[in-house]
């Protein structure tokens, strides 16, 4: 008799366990099954390792990708290999990490019965992204790899995030047997998974550091001969600058003078400023983690400093990262954080809008306001003005010198005007001059910008 008291207590005891088990899995399911239902390996959600989540816009209102029967890409090429590596291709060879983080502001699942309930057609999701101006990027960086971005500094919106080389997935190629290497690194994401040596773009870091801490930078004047001995490191420059200023330091930008700097800087305030600045680490970005930047002067000497200070040594850095910094000079010191996604809609309601986010102010006012001076001359007085068509861009070129290769060519900065608040990076792999090579590729691209925003306004 005792036994089966002890039994029936530890079947009941069971019965409880079993009871609240039940309760927690239905109370979560309520809570947590949309979210459930849109992870990968769900059989209704993906067809692939990409979700099928209605219909994909531009900001223009151009369709880029309908999911209501298969993937379904724009009817223009160009659109179509400049945008795959946001959207995703139907094989999964390159995933669509923007869309598994918006899949359950998209999917209609309803948790009492277990059905889809959209219709086709149903749910919309408009990006920040210009097709328009993807395509003049992935045209300019034709023959090239790299990756261009655009975004505008006042809110945010990613206008262009494209990477080279790309392909058509409605014509893909044999990738795994191509010889001509027109498609190395294909399936790699440009804009948020890699990072760079930055060459001279990494000068403005420099330069931010100098103005914030040592008081008369800019009475200074810098002697360069060419080259210069630091920490038993020779340092040579691009020319013989003779004496300049900061402002001609920067505009030529010359190795003697930044090299000087970052020494006089030190490894600590330098490594301070790229980490305040954003440069180092990684950060999430619309579901992406974007590729480490890598500011490491724990080792350094002088001389390491000092290459380090013209953006050599170890230095590594990626483009959202850079890009970011570019929106913190032209936004007074703050930067808003970059974003792909603009709206959701799911038949009469929206499930998502974006909210513009400012970083903390990374940068003083007037430390903005005198490199966005310094940047303006740059363009004015060496890359032309002329080349940009009416905006007044500021820039900074760079010419990332790597061992035993071409070097890589980089161009960063942003446009002044109201009507076009965006700034931009251009990274060309092997490209050679900043100036020569990626410049140009920034002016088409921000004649783009210029137009679509435009047009947006006058549609208003
Ligand atoms: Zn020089």
């Amino acid at each position: 008799m005792k036994q089966i008291s002890k039994r029936a207590w530890m079947a009941m005891a069971l019965a409880i366990a079993l009871l609240a088990g039940l309760l927690i899995f239905v109370g979560s399911y309520f809570v947590n099954a949309k979210d459930w239902v849109t992870f990968p390996g769900s059989p209704h959600v993906y067809t692939g390792v990409n979700p099928d989540c209605g219909r994909i816009y531009d900001r223009s209102g151009m369709l880029l990708l309908n999911t209501d029967d298969g993937r379904v890409y724009s009817t223009d090429e160009t659109v179509r290999r400049s945008t795959m590596h946001l959207l995703g291709d139907r094989d999964g060879y390159i995933s669509a990490p923007l869309l598994k983080t918006y899949a359950s502001k998209m999917f209609g699942f309803d948790v009492v019965n277990g059905l889809y309930t959209d219709e086709p057609g149903s749910v919309a999701a408009r990006l920040t992204i210009s097709a328009a101006v993807q395509s003049a990027a992935q045209q300019a960086l034709s023959g090239y790899r790299g990756t261009i971005g655009v975004y505008n500094y006042k809110t945010g919106e990613l206008l262009c995030a494209v990477t080279s080389p790309s392909y058509d997935p409605d014509n893909v190629p044999d990738v795994a047997n191509d010889t001509t290497g027109s498609y190395e690194g294909v399936y790699v994401n440009r804009f948020f998974d890699a990072s760079y040596t930055p060459g001279s773009i990494f000068k403005l870091v420099t330069a931010a550091a100098a103005l914030e801490t040592i008081p008369d930078v800019q009475s200074r004047t810098f002697q360069c001969d060419g080259k210069t001995i630091i920490g038993g490191q020779e340092i040579i420059c691009n020319g013989v600058h003779g004496s300049l200023d900061l402002a001609g330091a920067l505009a030529h930008s010359c190795n003697v003078a930044f090299g000087e700097l970052a020494a006089e800087l030190g490894a600590e305030t330098l490594q301070d400023y790229a980490e305040k600045l954003g440069l180092t680490g990684s950060f999430s970005c619309e579901g992406y983690t974007v590729a480490s930047g890598k500011i490491d002067l724990s080792q350094a000497d002088d001389g390491d400093v000092a290459w380090a200070g013209i953006g050599q040594y170890t230095d590594q850095v990626s483009a959202p990262a850079f890009l970011r910094y570019m929106g913190a000079i032209a936004n007074g010191g703050q930067a808003a954080e970059p974003y792909l996604m603009q709206r959701v809609r799911k038949g009469d309601d929206i499930t998502y809008e974006a909210k513009t986010v400012l970083s903390d102010a990374v940068l003083k006012p007037e430390t903005a306001d005198t490199l966005t001076k310094l940047m303006r001359n740059n363009v004015q007085s060496v890359y032309g003005d002329w080349q940009f068509g009416g905006l007044s861009v500021c820039a900074k070129s760079g010419t990332a010198e790597r061992e035993g290769q071409t070097a890589n060519a980089m161009f960063a900065g942003f446009a002044l005007d109201s009507s076009c608040p965006v700034a931009f990076v251009v990274f060309v792999e092997n490209g050679g001059s900043g100036s020569a090579v990626a410049a140009p590729m920034a002016a088409k691209v921000l004649q783009t910008c210029a137009q679509v925003l435009s047009a947006e306004a006058a549609a208003k």
